[in-house]
């Protein structure tokens, strides 16, 4: 049983990353490879990629207890198939969680991308601390996607669709998202939509900003922009940031009063900003929370980053084979 391996496979729409971790939840070894086009060609990247990693980690292939896959899109999670994926043309209905089980002969399961995120965040990442067990995710990417983990558990839902916190409403008949409600977190906090929105903040008003100097060069802003102007005290480039926290802040709020939460994790691109975007919100959510008693949650930054994917799915898989084990994670795997 000691020598029992998982492996966690992330499927991106621009790489493919796995890992192979052993039964105390050390990664042993990491790849990463260009996805490419088509579910056939992917598959079989994945499968090189998957025994690649095991060669690196110099253990058996008939060491692998179970396979996690973390894909985005559209999912049956029970089927194991990806329904369809706009980052992935050409996957529709795609049996992805049993080609990859039986190439590398081990049990699989299947899931969300930014779900299997979470789960490696909390039990090997910011939520490892044995205290921890209820913990959300708001990744903060090109979208705004999500996790939650209560009790130990990642809450799946009717239609496993828990956890798109980024389609929280919190501004009253705002900007149109591209789900058809109006005024979705994703719609004032997400990367792309935080650059979207200072654009339009220039547009309208005469505010001097040194934003419009780059609006000029590079003919668009990103989040990256806003956060680094912010910085060095550009007025209009703080607003939007500042008013970027709130929302996410208020997001908090109601997650916390729906869940109660130990803790929320920031992951995603913008999660890079760190403190710059944790202070911000703590202040907001601290103004914000209601007076009947303090607040008992810790906001923080994801700790595991990139291979929060890889990490979670692994773990994923794990508790699969121990439905029932009190499994933070993959440590008490084995035992
Ligand atoms: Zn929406």
């Amino acid at each position: 049983m000691d020598d029992e391996i998982y492996i966690g496979l992330d499927l991106g729409g621009t790489n493919i990353k796995v890992g192979v971790l052993n039964s105390s939840g050390k990664l042993l070894s990491k790849v990463s490879v260009p996805t490419q086009r088509g579910p056939e060609v992917v598959i079989a990247n994945m499968i090189s990629a998957a025994r690649k990693a095991v060669d690196h980690a110099g253990v058996d292939l008939n060491a692998i207890a179970a396979v996690g896959i973390a894909s985005p899109g559209s999912l049956d999670i029970d089927a194991g198939m990806v329904l369809h994926c706009a980052n992935l043309p050409g996957w529709d209905n795609v049996p992805l969680r049993n080609r990859i089980a039986e190439a590398l002969g081990a049990p699989a399961i299947l899931e969300n991308d930014a779900r299997a995120a979470a789960y490696g965040e909390f039990f090997a990442g910011a939520g490892r601390r044995s205290h921890v067990r209820n913990l959300i995710m708001i990744t903060l990417g090109t979208g705004v996607g999500g996790g939650i983990i209560i009790d130990g558990r990642l809450v799946h839902g009717q239609k496993n669709m828990a956890g798109e916190l980024g389609h929280s409403i919190v501004v009253p008949d705002g900007l149109l998202c591209g789900c058809g409600q109006k005024g979705c977190l994703e719609m004032y906090a997400s990367a792309s939509r935080v650059g979207q929105r200072a654009v339009q903040a220039l547009q309208d008003s005469q505010k001097p900003s040194t934003l419009r100097g780059v609006l000029k060069t590079s003919g668009e802003l990103t989040a990256r922009d806003v956060e680094e102007h912010a910085r060095h005290g550009d007025e209009l480039a703080w607003d939007i940031w500042n008013q970027t926290c709130r929302y996410l802040a208020l997001a908090c709020i109601t997650a916390v009063h729906w869940l109660d939460p130990e803790m929320i994790v920031f992951g995603g691109g913008m999660a890079a900003a760190g403190d710059f975007l944790l202070q911000p919100v703590r202040h907001h959510f601290t103004a914000n929370y209601w007076k009947l008693e303090p607040p008992e949650l810790t906001i923080r930054i994801s700790e595991l980053g990139n291979d929060a994917g890889i990490t979670g799915a692994a773990a994923l898989a794990c508790a699969l084979l121990r439905p029932y084990a009190d499994n933070k994670g993959i440590r008490n795997a084995g035992k």
